[in-house]
């Protein structure tokens, strides 16, 4: 199972030692058959691969830029960029980022490149609230995972993030057989081995118990409760318990 910690922009150089725990954690037994995963903010990114340098956390970056060469793009970095500094993963797609213009087109590309520098691709998608009330969902994660990875034949890189928007930060999940019949849906779209499929939206070691019941999924995408270590290794705990 993977553990994708999203610190969003959150965490300062500080934030740092709060990373001991984890660390500690991540070399015991309790561990299991866990993947740990951090991706913090661009500016963290550095002192993080260096802080796991003796452990096996991985680091990813929130987003990347779609060129996949180096250019004049002010205030962006690319794929190439966080390969070169250590990162193995980047999420792309995320629904904050889709609310501020991110297309489906924009994003696609941006997982071409993403995969061509050798990175592993958390690819989000997921309904808004208004979406779900018009029983829109399946037509909505369809468009999504058509046109996000259209022409993309190499998919062993890629895992979908099913985030239902009106989930991220709410406390509020959707119900276990909902996520289920979800996450088969999501499956079924891909002719032959389905790419791994996460959960994210407002995971906590109060409600893991319940989402740990969906087998199909291979992981969750963990947003506020990522940044207390307490919480963040509590829900690994759980789903092993
Ligand atoms: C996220 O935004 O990726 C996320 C999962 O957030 P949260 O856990 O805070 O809902």
């Amino acid at each position: 199972m993977y553990f994708v910690a999203n610190w969003k922009m959150f965490g300062n150089l500080k934030s740092i030692n709060t990373l001991d725990k984890v660390i500690k954690f991540s070399k015991s037994k309790e561990i299991k058959k866990g993947r740990l995963i951090y991706c913090p903010p661009y500016t963290l990114l550095t002192s993080f691969f260096k802080k796991f340098e003796n452990c096996l956390i991985d680091i990813g970056a929130q987003n990347c830029h779609e060129n996949d060469n180096y250019g004049p793009h002010t205030g962006f970095i690319n794929s190439r960029m966080l390969k070169s500094i250590g990162a193995n993963y980047v999420i792309i797609g995320h629904s904050e980022n889709r609310k501020k213009g991110e297309t489906d087109k924009l994003i696609n590309l941006k997982i071409k490149n993403a995969i061509k520098a050798k990175l592993k691709v958390i690819f989000c998608i997921g309904e808004t609230l208004t979406e779900k009330k018009k029983g829109k969902t399946r037509l909505v994660l369809a468009k999504q995972i058509r046109l996000g990875l259209d022409k993309i034949k190499k998919r062993s890189n890629i895992f979908i993030a099913y985030e239902p928007v009106w989930s991220i930060g709410t406390g509020h999940i959707p119900k276990p057989k909902e996520l289920e019949q979800i996450v088969k849906f999501i499956k079924k779209k891909f002719k032959g081995k389905s790419p791994k499929i996460l959960y994210g939206g407002s995971v906590s070691p109060q409600n893991i118990s319940d989402l740990k019941k969906i087998n199909s999924l291979d992981g969750f995408l963990i947003g506020g409760a990522s940044q207390n270590p307490k919480k963040f290794i509590d829900i690994v705990k759980k789903t092993y318990n």
